[in-house]
Order: C-alpha cells, then sequence, then structure tokens
C-alpha cells in the first residue's frame, strides 16, 4: 500500500480550528504528540497535558516547529482536581475555551495475565479508564457551562475490539473506553457534544516504552500488516482533526479502526498458537 502524504500536509482547509482550543492528554510523546501537531496546523490553539515536564516541552516543541500554539499544562488524568487545574491553566494561558478533548494518555506493558500484580492492573485501569471518563466530565461541564459545542476523540486500540494476549489490563480498560464512547456519545449528545473514538493498529514511534519495544521486531513489522507497512503517527493525526471538526459533525459514537486492516486478519489456515508465554519470553 501506498505511503500517505508526508508529514505536514494538512486534510482539512487551514484555520479549521481557529480559534478553538483543544487538550491532548499524554500530548507530549508519541502519538499524542502527532495528534496535537496536527491540531494546531489547523489554526488550534493546544494544550499538551501530562505529568512529565520533559514530556510536556518536547510537546510545545513539535507544535512550534509545526508554527502552532502550544502551552504545557501539568494533568495527572487520574486525578479530578488535576484536571480541572490543568483545563483552568490551559483556557487562562492559551486565551480560549477548550473545545475539544483528545484522551490520549495512556499506559501499557505485555505481561502473561496470570503475572499481572494488582498493582499493575490498577494502574492502566486508573490512567486508561477513569482518566478517560474524569477528563471527559470535566470537558463537558465547561462546555455546557457556556452553552457551546464540543467534541472528544478517545485514542482506544484494536485490542479493545478484538482481546489481546498479553494485554489484558490494557485491552478490557479500552474496551471500556469504548463502552463510554458509545453511551456519552447518546448521553451528551443533546448537550453539543459528540463523542468518537479511534482504534489505532501498529504505529511505531521513539517514545515507545521500552516493554513495547522490546516486544516488536521491526524487521518484519511491515509484512505482518495486510497492507504491508505499519501507521505513522500523523496519520492518527489526520483521523483525529476529521473527528473533532465540524465535517464530521453528524458522527458520534463511532469508533474508527485506523490499522491497515490488521485487526480483520484471519489466515485461511491458521498457524499454531503460540502460548503467550512464548510469545513474551522476558516474563518467563
Ligand atoms: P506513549 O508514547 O507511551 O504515551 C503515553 C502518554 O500518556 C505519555 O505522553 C504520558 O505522559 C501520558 N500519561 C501516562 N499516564 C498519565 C497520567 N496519569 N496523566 C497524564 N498523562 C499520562 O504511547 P503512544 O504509543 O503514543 O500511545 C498513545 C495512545 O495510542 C495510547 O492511548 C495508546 O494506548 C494508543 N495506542 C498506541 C498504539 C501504538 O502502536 N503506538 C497502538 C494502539 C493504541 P507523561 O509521562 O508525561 O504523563
Amino acid at each position: 500500500m501506498a505511503a500517505p502524504p508526508p508529514v505536514g500536509t494538512r486534510m482539512l482547509p487551514a484555520g479549521t480550528y481557529d480559534g478553538l482550543g483543544v487538550l491532548v492528554t499524554g500530548g507530549g510523546t508519541g502519538l499524542g504528540k502527532a495528534i496535537a501537531v496536527e491540531f494546531a496546523r489547523l489554526g488550534a490553539a493546544v494544550a499538551v497535558a501530562s505529568r512529565s515536564a520533559q514530556h510536556r516541552e518536547a510537546g510545545v516543541a513539535a507544535i512550534s516547529d509545526a508554527g502552532g500554539q502550544g502551552v504545557g499544562v501539568e494533568v495527572d488524568v487520574r486525578e479530578p482536581e488535576s484536571i480541572a487545574a490543568g483545563f483552568d491553566a490551559a483556557e487562562s494561558e492559551l486565551g480560549v475555551n477548550i473545545a475539544v478533548l483528545v484522551n490520549n494518555a495512556a499506559a501499557n506493558f505485555p505481561v502473561p495475565a496470570t503475572d499481572l500484580s494488582p498493582n499493575g492492573w490498577r494502574a492502566v485501569e486508573r490512567i486508561v479508564l477513569d482518566g478517560t471518563f474524569f477528563c471527559s466530565q470535566e470537558l463537558h461541564r465547561r462546555v455546557t457551562a457556556r452553552g457551546g459545542e464540543g467534541a472528544i476523540v478517545n485514542i482506544a486500540t484494536t485490542a479493545a475490539l478484538t482481546g489481546g494476549p498479553g494485554m489484558a489490563h490494557s485491552a478490557a480498560a479500552k474496551a471500556g473506553v469504548v463502552a463510554l464512547t458509545k453511551t456519552l456519545a447518546v448521553e451528551w449528545a443533546v448537550d453539543g457534544i459528540r463523542v468518537n473514538a479511534i482504534a489505532p493498529g501498529l504505529f511505531p514511534h521513539d517514545d515507545l516504552p521500552a516493554a513495547i519495544q522490546a516486544a516488536r521486531d521491526p524487521s518484519v513489522d511491515d509484512a505482518r500488516q495486510p497492507v504491508g507497512r505499519v501507521g505513522q503517527p500523523h496519520e492518527l493525526g489526520w483521523a483525529a482533526t476529521w473527528l473533532a471538526s465540524s465535517y464530521a459533525s453528524f458522527v458520534t459514537g463511532h469508533v474508527l479502526v485506523v490499522d491497515g486492516g490488521n485487526w480483520l486478519r484471519r489466515d485461511f489456515a491458521m498457524p499454531p498458537v503460540t502460548p503467550i508465554r512464548e510469545q513474551l519470553p522476558r516474563s518467563r
């Protein structure tokens, strides 16, 4: 499959997000950073919300390099007070209301379910599921208080749709995010807020945690995808900017799979099953 248009190509008209604030959780690394940059390229004032100052600086620098306006705000998505303070800081420093929220922050590490500790389980559920819900509530409070409109884009994963051996914590939390997407889409449609999700497939990038990098084999990643290549982070940025824009104003409660067809892959003659412990040799 052909490579997509290069980074820097706008998919929507210039100025699509002029005057609008967008808050991206985990917007300082990997896919969140790529998403934040695409919103900024279209005129949005973008808040990069996360815990690490170093990550936030990297996100803001990438936005500046693309000619956009960005600010870093310290947020721990597990804590509602921290989220409210982060939204306050974002709106005051950017000088606009936050109208779009991208729930991208996550944590993940491959592990057989039998080896998953209560702390490991809770850590992922709290960041992914609690964090998505608390941030969404905060956006809803603000949008309804001022009588405007808003959009939420939740970053899920294809494992939310299929389950994922070695990913019990993440797949379960993200499946919750998918259910939340559909639930809030209906509850909040009357309040002028659309809620959609993106389920990415494999999008390698330099910020991937070491445990995820270690479980990959870059030499065969492309060949494992039906379209013959992995995703490029800016492709997710395009998907997110479209879903949150008025061009998608009749779209809500949708889960957009962006994975080159990989989640539907099922060989005619399936290969022998490899137990998860043999797939993750480091955890034996
Ligand atoms: P990543 O680089 O590891 O990014 C995770 C981000 O979440 C970091 O920027 C981190 O920032 C932030 N974060 C973690 N805990 C947080 C907390 N408590 N409060 C606020 N921010 C927090 O991951 P990625 O690969 O870009 O993934 C981005 C999204 O895509 C995730 O939702 C992931 O599940 C999904 N996804 C990725 C892939 C892929 O192939 N990369 C595939 C499927 C789905 P701080 O450390 O600064 O807090």
